[in-house]
Order: C-alpha cells, then sequence, then structure tokens
C-alpha cells in the first residue's frame, strides 16, 4: 500500500458523489464522536486520532479476526520496529520514489532514521535472515503494524486521513509459478473478511501505472507482473485504470464507498518483481541452485484506521453483535432487581461477553433503553422477572422482544451468535 492516492479520497468527490448516500448521520467523524469511540487533540497534533475504551474494543475484535483469518490461510505473524535508517529506503526505492509523502529524517549521532512509510522493506529483511529452500515456499509473513505518511495538515480527519496508520499487511514471498495462486488466494481472503464483516466492495480495480516519473522502469517486470495480476483476476468483474499503481508494480484494488459516496481503496493485492531485486532476496531451488522469489503485498483490510471508519458507516454505528463494544445491557426495572442484574452480569463477563448493568439512578427504564439503542441486546429485569426465578425480558436493538427467558439461557444464545460472527441477532422465526 504504496500508492499516493490511497488515502486521498478527496480525488474522488466529483465522480462519485451522485451515488448513494446514507445522510450526514452516518458520518463516522459524527458517530465516532456521539459512540465516544475515538477523538483527536491538537496537543496530540492532527491526523493522529486516538481511540477511546469502546473504539478499542472493536479495533481489537477486528484485528483479532484478521489474525485468526490469516492463521487458518497459513500466515506467520511477527513484529518489526516502525524506524528505519534511511538507507533501508534508498534500497527499496522508497526514498527516490516516495520522498514527498515520507517524514522528514532523524538525525541519532551518524545515523539517519526514518518513520517508516510502508512495511515491505523490513518483511523483505525478515525474508533475507536467513537462507531459504523452496521447501519454505511461499512463505506468508504478515504483521499488523504502524506505517507513517505526511499529509498535509489540510487534508486531515476523522480515520480516514491520518498521518499514522496502522496496516493489516503481508507479504508472501514465492517462486514465480506460485505468484498467480498466491495473489487468488489473496482475493479469496478478502471476500471472505468482507462477508463476514459485512462490508460491500464498490469494485475491482486493476491499477496499472500512468505516465510520470513515479513508477520505476522496467517494462519486462511491469508486464509479468501485470499479466499475473490478470491471471488472478479471472472471473471476476474488474476494471484497469492507469495510473493507480504502486511504483514498483501493478495491484488489484478493491474499492469501497463512504457515506457520501467517495470511493476509497481498502484492500489490496500486488505482485512485485522490483524489491526482491533491490533487496537480492534468494531462495534455493530443487536444482540446487539460487532463484529469485516474487512478492505478493496484500492487505485483507487495509488500515484498521479506515476499516472501522467504514464499519461505523456500514452499520451506522450499530455493529453486529461480535464487533459491538457492549453487547449485552442488563436493566433492573428497580432498587430490587439492582443484585440478579449485577449477578446476570458478572456472569456475562465470565463467559467472554461485553456486558454492563444500567441502573435505575440512569433514568427511567424508557430513558435508558434509549440509551442503550446501539447495544444489541438488553435484558430487563422487573419484579416479574424476579419472581420467575433467574428471568429476563429480552429486547433487540431492531425493536424485537423475544420475551422471557431463564438469564442463562439468555447468555448462551448471545455466546452463540458472537461465536459464529452472525450478523442476524436473533433467528427470523
Ligand atoms: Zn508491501
Amino acid at each position: 500500500m504504496h500508492d499516493r492516492n490511497h488515502d486521498r479520497d478527496h480525488d474522488h468527490d466529483h465522480s462519485h458523489s451522485h451515488s448513494h448516500s446514507h445522510g450526514h448521520h452516518h458520518d463516522h467523524r459524527r458517530l465516532g464522536r456521539e459512540l465516544a469511540l475515538f477523538d483527536t487533540d491538537p496537543l496530540m497534533g492532527a491526523g493522529l486520532p486516538y481511540w477511546l475504551p469502546d473504539g478499542a474494543v472493536v479495533r481489537h475484535t477486528l484485528e483479532e479476526y484478521v489474525r485468526e483469518a490469516e492463521r487458518r490461510a497459513g500466515y506467520r505473524h511477527v513484529y518489526s520496529p516502525v524506524l528505519g535508517k534511511r538507507e533501508l529506503y534508498e534500497i527499496s526505492g522508497h526514498w527516490e520514489h516516495y520522498r514527498d509523502d515520507m517524514f522528514p529524517p532523524m538525525e541519532l549521532g551518524a545515523e539517519e532514521v526514518v518513520l517508516r512509510p510502508s512495511l515491505c522493506p523490513h518483511h523483505a529483511l525478515v525474508y533475507r535472515s536467513r537462507s531459504r529452500s523452496y521447501r519454505e515456499l511461499p512463505l506468508r509473513i504478515a504483521e499488523l503494524g504502524a506505517m507513517y505518511r505526511s499529509e498535509p495538515s489540510g487534508v486531515l480527519g476523522g480515520l480516514t486521513r491520518v498521518r499514522a496508520i496502522h496496516l493489516n499487511d503481508a507479504h508472501v514471498f514465492c517462486a514465480p509459478d506460485q505468484a498467480a495462486a498466491e495473489a487468488r488466494a489473496a482475493l479469496g481472503l478478502i471476500r471472505r473478511a468482507h462477508a463476514d464483516l459485512g462490508i460491500r466492495a464498490s469494485r475491482y480495480r486493476l491499477s496499472l501505472p500512468g505516465p510520470g516519473g513515479k513508477y520505476v522502469a522496467d517494462p519486462e517486470l511491469w508486464r509479468r507482473a501485470t499479466a499475473l495480476l490478470r491471471e488472478a483476476l479471472e472471473g471476476l468483474p474488474y476494471e484497469a485504470v492507469e495510473g493507480e499503481a504502486a511504483f514498483y508494480g501493478p495491484k488489484i484494488d478493491v474499492q469501497i464507498e463512504d457515506a457520501a459516496g467517495r470511493e476509497s481503496t481498502l484492500s489490496t493485492v500486488q505482485i512485485d518483481f522490483h524489491q526482491p531485486e533491490r533487496f537480492g532476496l534468494r531462495y534455493i531451488g530443487p536444482d540446487g541452485t539460487r532463484h529469485r522469489p516474487v512478492m505478493v503485498h496484500r492487505s485483507v483490510i487495509g488500515s484498521v484506521e479506515r476499516a472501522v471508519a467504514h464499519l461505523i458507516e456500514a452499520h451506522g454505528g450499530a455493529f453486529p453483535a461480535w464487533l459491538a463494544p457492549v453487547q449485552l445491557v442488563v436493566l433492573p426495572v428497580a432498587d430490587a432487581q439492582r443484585e440478579a442484574a449485577h449477578a446476570l452480569v458478572r456472569q456475562a463477563v465470565d463467559r467472554g461477553l461485553r456486558a454492563e448493568v444500567a441502573d435505575p439512578e440512569r433514568g427511567s427504564l424508557g430513558a435508558r433503553v434509549r440509551a442503550a439503542r446501539k447495544v444489541p441486546y438488553q435484558a430487563v429485569i422487573g419484579a416479574r422477572e424476579a419472581e420467575g426465578g433467574d428471568l429476563v425480558d429480552v429486547r433487540l436493538r431492531d425493536g424485537r422482544r423475544p420475551g422471557r427467558l431463564p438469564g442463562t439461557e439468555l447468555l448462551h444464545r448471545i455466546t452463540d451468535r458472537v461465536e459464529a460472527r452472525a450478523p442476524e441477532l436473533w433467528p427470523s422465526t
């Protein structure tokens, strides 16, 4: 994810503003403040949002989801530092082709270190750290890590235009004849994740180089990489667009639209012959000689900032139960049921659910139900429920009233829904 246009959604304002608009109340900035998900402070700096506890829950749950999906797909996770020496980016080509978007270097004694503009060079070094055999390939290295972009202050805002980006990134190092299949598998992972998260891609874009000097010059490598991406896209509708490639290679961009109909890139798949050359990457083939691997760069959900911004807007702040900051609110009608309510919440928390009590001093029952309107499950405990043993009166966020259930039965049902990441709160019959 190194194309300069990635976060420049305003580039597309005019061409796409006619498409469906959900109205300004689904703007992620407004909902983010209203629901206390994230905020900014001028003292931390523009484009450097911080995450409040409820937003942090959504982000953490999303990160865990992606790590698990990657683990199942054969990825291994690493951590690498957010800084690197200037020479690292000179080798990768970022210094030559991407410097305008990088923070200026910091002098540290005789060294110059840079806030990284991407994770790829670090992962190339992880690959290079030991000798590799063809038997290890494809080697899939993943990291959810920070990278930085010196966006001008005038365009910053919310979670979509930021200077610190936390990217769900991975690099697959493979033999050339494995690259198309790896790119296709990455697309499959993206499509499954979008289905699980309720994200609708607006289109697939094959991003090719355009006129201008920002691309590395090697027509043969561009041609080969483009052919492999077309192979990976076979059977999917896509549009080829010039001028949107990364500086080192073509890419597949999975596009989404925000609440105002503006298009941006969420997920990407790229095939890169350039950086393996620059870093002198090798593997020992079955013939016993050294060969050059290919790097497949891919991101399933893009940056967590953009992904959460999109989820806030797509769900209008009413997240599916598995992502919701609070999954269950328990409402005692009067003080007499307070103890039963707290006991049920303790039981829910012990089961791994995110649950809270809304005590009577927070207002009338109606006011408390309204305050919890984004919470998927509400359990009311009145005198009648308390007399019935461990009963609760169940209400769903969407207005449905499934009725009275034992509290433990409700917790069991919610846990099932959450573990299945079900989009529906309750069976429809
Ligand atoms: Zn990369």
